[in-house]
């Protein structure tokens, strides 16, 4: 008999499992709108132009060798990385008060720095959101953090409980961790204002509460990738102290490649420094060092100024059909005369709609329209087209009515 014997069939991952059951169905009109990748029109995965050209280049350069990279990283692709969350011209970098550290992703960064915090940070209670990705309370939860959640979302406005949200950041013990969605709210959609962040940043600060901002969309949101970091840069901006976690998966389409850095920025060069050797000890018995192909495209695509020029028109025009396809469906529900205020979904912002149907209502339309999504009803805009919009809101009709 196995020694594994024992073992119980463990359930499907609550967001990756929805593609497990869509590559099951056998429906010509089967959609995925569960996973948040992009898709293009014609519902196809996108590999950027410039991303390309970028690993043509790799490929072509006979002096490039497959040596293992240092246990923080690319070198090249930290410094880009940091200056593209934080600005060109940031204080904290001219400072050398900023360490930054590649990592896997958007997962590795936060676990990597979850793991720093559990190991050496004072408060290991980290507030997340109510609701947040699926991953956040794992991740931090086998990091050794307890994990506690702060009032965001209001069901009633699908927007922000702003109330809530400060009242809750305003009870929390002093110098616990924050966690915070740059941009791009996943899975709700809804961001705070300037003002309203100005807001949580003053309380924050007073509290001497610690962000550790989640970056997973930055220029994915708006298409401006300025613009989506100015509530980290508002932060830095004060001399705080914070943590950064930065993924490339969508604004530069390296979703498998695993590319993304972890910053911190502390109060002063000593300070950086030092974190930076725990870091090391952090990565080292994980996984070594980070991976060299992904980071390698990324500083390639940062360093070079027509590179990254192109770079940034691609990204807009994947949020800018991101946007459209808010547009298209919120027309669509309306020329269908279903009830109900459907203006959310041109409200929110990024890749996801926080559709505010129930998991009976995901579940019929699973069913009777072979459409996935998770079961909270969260859709990926980024997986609709103009030709399946008709689909969705003949689905949603139903569902409702
Ligand atoms: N944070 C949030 C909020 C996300 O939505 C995602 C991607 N789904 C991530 C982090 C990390 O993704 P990845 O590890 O692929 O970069």
């Amino acid at each position: 008999d196995s020694v594994f014997a024992h073992i119980v069939l463990a359930p499907e991952d609550p967001i990756l499992g929805v593609t497990v059951a869509y590559n099951k169905d056998q429906s010509p009109v089967k959609l995925n709108l569960g996973v948040g990748a992009y898709r293009t029109e014609e519902g196809k995965p996108l590999v950027l132009n410039v991303v390309r050209k970028a690993e043509q280049l790799l490929v072509n350069d006979q002096s490039r060798v497959k040596e293992y990279l240092p246990i923080t990283g690319l070198a090249d692709f930290n410094k880009l990385s940091a200056k593209l969350i934080f600005g060109d011209d940031s204080p904290a970098i001219q400072e050398n008060r900023v360490t930054t550290v590649q990592s896997l992703s958007g997962t590795g960064s936060l676990r990597v720095g979850g793991e720093f915090l559990g190991k050496h940070y004072h408060e290991r209670t980290i507030y997340i959101p109510q609701p947040t990705w699926g991953n956040h309370p794992k991740i931090f939860t086998l990091a050794g953090l307890s994990v506690k959640s702060y009032r965001y979302y209001n069901p009633q406005t699908k927007g922000l409980d702003f109330e809530g949200m400060l009242e809750d950041l305003g009870a929390a013990p002093s110098g616990a961790i924050v966690l915070i969605h740059a941009c791009a709210h996943n899975p709700t959609g809804v961001d705070p204002t300037v003002e309203q962040w100005e807001q949580i940043r003053t309380l924050m600060r007073s509290k001497g509460l610690l962000p550790f901002f989640d970056s997973a969309y930055q220029g994915f949101a708006s298409g401006n990738l300025d613009s989506d970091a100015q509530p980290i840069r508002m932060f830095v901006a004060d001399g705080g102290e914070l943590l950064a976690a930065q993924s490339y998966a969508k604004n530069m389409g390296l979703y498998g490649e695993r590319v993304g850095a972890l910053s911190i920025v502390c109060r002063n060069a000593d300070v950086a420094s030092k974190v930076e050797s725990q870091l090391k000890l952090v990565i080292r018995p994980m996984y070594s060092s980070p991976p060299l192909h992904g980071a390698s495209i990324v500083a390639t695509i940062l360093k070079d100024r027509n590179m990254y020029d192109e770079w940034k028109v691609e990204l807009k025009s994947m949020a800018d059909r991101i946007i459209s396809m808010r547009h298209q469906l919120f027309d669509a529900l309306n020329s269908r005369g279903i009830p109900g205020d459907w203006s959310h979904i041109i409200k929110q912002i990024g890749m996801f709609t926080f559709t505010g149907l129930n998991p009976e209502q995901v579940a019929f339309m699973t069913k009777e329209f072979h459409i996935y999504m998770t079961s909270d009803g969260r859709i990926s805009m980024a997986g609709l087209s103009s030709s399946t919009v008709p689909h969705l809101a003949d689905a949603i009709h139903a569902a409702v009515t």
